[in-house]
């Protein structure tokens, strides 16, 4: 029996949730969900919002989209796991058909894990071995994940505990609005030369990069920067390991992969979250030579490549190709960006408007001018949109944007409700400062 009940539900969660897990409830009103169908969610009461956040980006296809689920069934009635010291055929697939997404030119070859922090520690560990160096270079504003191995390598401070593992040294983000060297590509790159000479022994296991970072507030990499950053790297012995945990599978609409945008080809690329669309699975992709000293070592994740979220996965990419998602992703994303700009336009609160295909951001500052970031802006629309049916988050370093990350499969009638309910929520928000 399961108590639907929210209060005894938030009772439970205070009792017997440890610390570690119940900060992280953004919402003024937590919400019990029941329900999920494509881009929408239901709460116990039966109230239905349009999910931007989709569930953390783990929502590629739609909620519980019916082909994924009957996939998992399928494969969970005929064995629920098999771990890779056997043989199993559906994750097998799985690598041949994740190995297809990457650039031609090179062998691929793929290690499935269960987590996207998981794939992240793999890379490391991989770049680490094949490269023979220790030294990690990552930007200030990436997330990589929970693990320590993955702190290690988060540079936004809120994420980051105490006593991680290091070498690892930190370079700026390119971030176009507010980057310590304004805009431009070719500071930012310097900055990388010169922290390798200054802050490494010189020579580098290599550099992770988000090709949009999430957690960061939608920091695109501008053009130029991914494959600049690829040839620095590479010429301190150096990887090029792309993080496209957020930014992968058709989310940046023009492209698969957010890499493919600069036209550079990563050594090692990892994804997690869209390719299960909720069945938790993450992968390493890498250039088979560069794979291949791992075979000295055992490295086995108990549940990785288990046929049941690998299942989950093929369905996704055949959703994904069937119903034309990430074509979808660029033409509604382009319209949410255009409207986003539009209001933009109209409410001063709203400093930046910026991402591409279905990975988008509002930042909001006190003036345009200084730019100081509006974290209570920002809350209060988050919370006024909540209170709308809308479901956002809040991201960037100083928690100042809202992050949009849907279900690839929004339409543009969700665009229009979703931007109607924003404007509300910025006149109503700037009013109650007046
Ligand atoms: N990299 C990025 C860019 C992420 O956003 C996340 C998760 N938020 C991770 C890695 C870690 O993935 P997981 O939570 O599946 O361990």
């Amino acid at each position: 029996h399961t108590d639907w009940n929210f209060d005894s539900t938030a009772a439970r969660r205070d009792q017997y949730y440890a610390a570690s897990l119940t900060r992280f409830t953004p919402f003024r009103d937590p919400i019990v969900f029941k329900k999920g169908q494509g881009q929408y969610l239901w709460d116990t009461e039966g109230r239905k919002y349009t999910d931007l956040l989709g569930m953390n980006v783990c929502i590629s296809v739609g909620h519980s989209h019916p082909r994924v689920v009957a996939a998992a069934m399928e494969q969970a009635q005929e064995l629920t796991h098999c771990t890779t010291m056997f043989y199993h055929p559906t994750p097998a697939h799985l690598a041949e058909e994740l190995a297809a997404t990457m650039p031609k030119g090179h062998d691929w070859v793929v290690h499935l894990t269960n987590s996207g922090s998981e794939a992240i520690d793999l890379a490391m560990t991989m770049a680490r071995t094949y490269t023979g160096n220790l030294d990690l270079l990552a930007l200030r504003t990436a997330y990589h994940g929970p693990t320590a191995a993955a702190q290690s390598i988060t540079g936004i401070a809120g994420w980051r505990h105490p006593g991680m593992p290091g070498n690892v040294a930190f370079v700026p983000e390119p971030n176009q609005y507010r980057g310590i060297f304004g805009e431009g590509t070719a500071p930012y790159l310097d900055e990388i030369t010169r922290t390798i000479q200054t802050a490494t022994s010189g020579k580098l296991a290599g550099i992770f990069v988000e090709s949009v970072q999430g957690y960061g507030g939608i920091i695109a990499m501008p053009p130029g920067y991914m494959s600049g950053a690829a040839d620095r790297v590479r010429a301190a012995g150096g990887l090029y390991i792309a993080d496209e945990v957020q930014s992968g599978f058709g989310r940046t609409g023009d492209h698969f992969w957010g890499f493919e945008a600069d036209g550079v080809v990563p050594d090692i690329v990892v994804m997690a979250k869209g390719l299960g669309n909720g069945f938790p699975i993450g992968a390493v992709v890498a250039r088979k030579d560069v794979a291949a000293p791992m075979a000295e070592k055992f490295m086995f994740h108990t549940y990785g490549a288990n046929p049941t979220s690998a299942a989950a996965a093929r369905a996704v990419l055949a959703v994904m190709r069937d119903e034309g998602l990430q074509e979808n992703a660029r033409a509604v994303g382009a319209k949410l960006l255009e409207r986003l700009q539009d209001l933009k336009d109209k409410h001063s609160a709203i400093g930046d408007v910026r991402g591409k295909g279905l990975m988008l951001a509002l930042e909001f500052v006190t003036d345009r001018d200084s730019k100081t970031p509006d974290k209570e802006m920002t809350a209060e629309v988050f919370e006024a949109c909540r209170a709308e049916g809308i479901i956002l988050s809040k991201s960037g370093p100083f928690q100042q944007c809202l992050r949009m990350v849907p279900p690839l499969c929004l339409s543009q009638e969700d665009v229009d409700h979703v931007t109607t309910s924003l404007d509300g929520a910025l006149s109503a928000a700037a009013n109650l400062r007046r």
